[in-house]
């Protein structure tokens, strides 16, 4: 038996792990074009920072190929796949068999379509090499320019902020982290990145960038311009499955997967950014690129590429963050739409800096949103996660002090 895994970040690793607890003998072969070894991708940002040397990075020790008796290729791409004859070619042509395949080949940052858009200095943040890139250049960078309100964009905006830099973060929707939290928690984001000092504009983009070889200035949508010498586009990810054959491998936004992490092709898993499965909040299918998801699906794939049946109960969307002062965490649905009938309580003490958002379908909790205070924010994901009803009066949920413990079976 020969297991291939494309993609050695945490989805792959998982699920090689796993593979290894059930069977110590088939063959596994781990493609991945980074060259590292497994590193933690969230704390990047951190290395960016300063507040991190590369070398904190790794999530494995060096040995961590030969202890599972994997072989890696790695510096390698995969170019293109094929179901029919169970094969995956690298780079040029180089093919590979398999008995059983995993795609864990994550994410590619979403592009960005302005004018001037490949100048020099304008990075993506996703892995160590682009991170290295942008050291390179920080000791002549004096004003940066960040695009995107979402997790990558604050946590770029907030490194290059910590390292001297004047920060302008363009947002084009109408608060911060708007495809994690609600408009509520959003305005409180955004007064506290203010109050720290960085130049927040929403409801606008860059549509182009003018510079030598490098950029120098962007232009923006509401007429602006301001003058920039480096730029983080973080504006979302893309499911990474460009080498998928759509006619063999049915894709939707991801690859789209069952319950067992199998693709609609025989012996073919996915997981992790690249996967599309079905979201326990919404019960349709999502692509919730989040590390905890990678390893959970990388973990659930690997048990079935070895053999056993084991099916995942869905994925869920969340979120713990702290931005500056506040601390945020969010999960599910979190600004529902009011037509489908979804029940919503919240409550905000702008005195105490606190919010809470709950949502609910019936007598489950599907969404929530809580600013500071954060605590037990993981026994509400818990019940989110275990469908589990709620079986007292809901407003008691947004009191202060109310311990949830107690709503768990
Ligand atoms: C800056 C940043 C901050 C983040 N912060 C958070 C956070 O706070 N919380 C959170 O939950 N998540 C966060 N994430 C997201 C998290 O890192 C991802 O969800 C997670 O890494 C996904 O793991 P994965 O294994 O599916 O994909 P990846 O980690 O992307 O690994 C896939 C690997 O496959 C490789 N690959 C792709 N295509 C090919 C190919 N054709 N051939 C060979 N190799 C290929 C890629 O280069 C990569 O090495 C953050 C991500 C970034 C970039």
């Amino acid at each position: 038996m020969h297991h291939v895994i494309i993609g050695n970040g945490i989805a792959g690793v998982s699920a090689a792990e796993a593979i290894r607890r059930i069977d110590p003998h088939s063959a596994i072969t781990m493609i991945g074009d980074e060259t590292e070894i497994p590193y933690c991708r969230p704390m990047i940002s951190m290395v960016l920072e300063g507040a991190l040397g590369p070398e904190r990075l790794p999530i494995r020790g060096r040995d961590f190929y030969a202890s599972l008796k994997i072989s890696p290729l790695l510096g390698e791409r995969v170019t293109a796949l094929d179901t029919d004859a169970r094969q995956v070619t690298i780079g040029e042509g180089r093919t590979i068999s398999y008995d059983r395949l995993l795609i864990a080949s994550g994410a590619d940052p979403r592009p960005i379509k302005a004018e001037g858009c490949d100048l020099e200095n304008i990075f993506f943040l996703r892995n160590q090499a682009q991170v290295r890139r942008m050291q390179a250049v920080l000791p002549d960078a004096r004003e940066a320019l960040v695009l995107g309100g979402g997790l990558v964009g604050f946590k770029a905006a907030y490194g290059l902020l910590r390292r001297g830099l004047k920060v302008t973060l363009v947002i084009r929707s109408g608060y911060p982290l708007s495809m994690q939290a609600d408009e509520t928690a959003g305005a409180m984001v955004l007064a506290e990145l203010c109050r720290q000092g960085l130049d927040v504009r929403v409801g606008v983009e860059a549509i182009g960038f003018e510079g030598g070889t490098a950029v120098r200035r962007a232009h923006l949508s509401d007429g602006t311009q301001l003058a920039c010498d480096l730029v983080v586009v973080g504006k979302g990810v893309l499911p990474a499955h460009s080498f998928v054959n759509r006619s063999q491998i049915t894709v939707d936004l991801g690859i789209v997967v069952d319950a067992h992490m199998r693709t609609g092709a025989a012996h073919v898993f996915a997981a992790g950014d690249v996967a599309e499965a079905v979201d326990l909040a919404r019960q349709t299918r999502w692509v919730n690129a989040i590390w905890p998801e990678a390893v959970a699906q990388g973990r659930l794939a690997g048990q079935n590429m070895a053999g056993r049946s084991v099916a995942g109960t869905g994925s869920l969307g969340r979120n713990v963050i702290r931005i500056f002062d506040l601390d945020i965490m969010t999960g599910g649905i979190v600004s529902p739409e009011q037509e489908k009938g979804y029940e919503i309580l919240q409550c905000h003490d702008p005195r105490s800096h606190t919010y809470r958002k709950m949502v609910f379908q019936c007598d489950r909790l599907v969404g929530v949103v809580m600013v500071n205070r954060i605590e037990q924010g993981g026994v509400l994901l818990s019940m989110i996660q275990g469908r589990i009803p709620v079986a007292i009066d809901k407003e008691k949920m947004l009191s202060p002090g109310f311990n949830y413990a107690q709503l768990l079976p």
